[in-house]
């Protein structure tokens, strides 16, 4: 499978040269070309088929030429040693549960494969820096994922404010190779700085600079591969249509959704599931994106303004317009209602699910009258309930902590360096760690 640009000239790059360099110089972002259509290798997988199995199968399928099956179950095995779980709730709707890996959302699934992969591409053959702007619990996800990866450096950048749940004995200076760096500014000041380091050709070539950020396609590509594990424990009970429900705020998931339907996989529809920072539902419906001021609510992670995965949503619509506007369900969720279906949930599957699972579950259920008798929807849980504690105490009345694995997300830690949100200042940090 070949990248090209969103804002392609035509020209094209083969998998470790889009995950390597992370971002075309003509300022768009890399997209997958030539798709493979896959149904063959998939439709015989069955509800036996482990995760690890699935992206061995999968993965040297979509990347031939360039990952064969041995190495493709290397990573698979050194990615990922949780899996996806799929809950049915009832004859019309299922959960399948992300939060299973280190940091407890789906963007574990993402980076885990990315770095294994990246080590395997890299093998014997040069190293590389990541850079990647973080806040949250991502830097930690990056952190684990990284760790102790053959060739790369993973610099994690950090807004202004309290950093949590690193171990330093992972750090540069201890004989690891994550270098936390914080700066004084935001996490724009972050996203900046890391495209101008990877546009400043003269660093990024002596220090071999990409990102883990979403920027990076072989975050997405990955995130492809849960829609075809969701598929195929789901198609033995499927008698009419399949939709996925998946809570959008950089629509890094849903886009992940679409590429997954170009691979083959049998799905009717994608609920876009929205709070109410919802203005990208008129792009979706055929209308101009016209992003509005943020409003904050209890679904933090989908308070977002312009979502990142712009230009690939536009890339993907210029090419397929009719598919967005009808496999495409935008859909608003109100904080009310966010808690409704939390209180929904406990009560009626005894499930405890965190707002932003809530918000997919809420928009399926008022979408479902308009979908063909017979459909199920599989509705996206993407956060671990334990993290919104107080979310789900306020709709459930249940008190739910954090499992011990994920206990270390807590714990506050030290930066190796405090810089001024200047390129210079980055590089000369960078620099003094080797
Ligand atoms: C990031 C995140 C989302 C939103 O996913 P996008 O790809 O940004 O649309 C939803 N839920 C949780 C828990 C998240 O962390």
């Amino acid at each position: 499978m070949q990248y090209r640009s969103t804002k392609s000239d035509g020209s094209l790059v083969s998998f470790k040269d889009a995950v390597l360099r992370c971002l075309p110089e003509d300022g768009g972002l890399y997209v997958p070309d030539s798709i493979v259509d896959m149904r063959q290798f998939f439709l015989y997988m069955n509800s036996e088929t482990t995760y690890p199995e699935l992206v061995a199968t999968v993965a040297p399928i979509l990347l031939h030429g360039e990952l064969n099956p041995f190495s493709a179950s290397r990573v698979a095995e050194s990615a990922f040693d949780y899996e996806p779980e799929l809950r049915q709730l009832d004859e019309r709707f299922s959960l399948l549960s992300l939060y299973n890996g280190p940091t407890g959302v789906y963007k574990d699934f993402g980076i885990a494969f990315l770095a294994a992969v990246m080590e395997e591409l890299l093998k014997n053959n040069g190293r590389v820096m990541i850079l990647s702007a973080v806040r949250g619990d991502t830097g930690v996800s990056i952190a684990q994922a990284f760790y102790k990866r053959q060739g790369i450096n993973s610099v994690l950048l950090y807004p202004s404010g309290p950093i949590r749940g690193l171990d330093p004995a992972t750090f540069v200076q201890n004989g690891g190779n994550i270098i936390p760096i914080q700066i004084r500014g935001t996490f724009d000041d972050c996203q900046r700085l890391i495209r101008e380091a990877i546009h400043d050709r003269p660093f990024a070539e002596r220090y071999g600079i990409t990102s883990a950020n979403a920027i990076n396609p072989g975050r997405l590509l990955p995130q492809a591969f849960y829609y075809l594990y969701g598929f195929i424990k789901i198609k033995k009970y499927l008698s009419g249509n399949l939709i996925f429900s998946v809570p959008s705020g950089n629509f890094g998931n849903l886009i992940a959704g679409l590429y997954a339907w170009k691979f083959g996989m049998p799905v009717h529809g994608f609920v876009a599931a929205m709070n109410v920072n919802n203005a990208f539902g008129d792009y979706i419906r055929g209308k101009q994106f016209i992003p509005r001021p943020l409003i904050t609510t209890n679904s933090p992670a989908l308070d977002v303004s312009i979502p990142a995965n712009y230009e690939r949503l536009a890339s993907f619509y210029g090419e397929a317009p009719a598919v967005m506007r009808n496999m495409v369900y935008p859909s608003t969720v109100d904080d009310k209602v966010t808690l409704g279906a939390m209180e929904r949930a406990w009560k009626c599957y005894g499930i405890l699910i965190d707002p932003h699972s809530a918000v997919a579950l809420a928009a399926a259920e008022e979408l479902f009258e308009s979908f063909e008798v017979g459909s199920h929807v599989v509705v996206m849980s993407t956060g671990h309930p334990a993290k919104e504690a107080e979310t789900v105490a306020k709709a459930t009345g249940q008190t739910i902590h954090l499992p011990p694995r994920l206990n270390v997300l807590q714990k506050k830690s030290d930066p190796i360096a405090l810089i001024e949100p200047q390129l210079d200042a980055l590089e000369g940090a960078i620099v003094s760690c080797f």
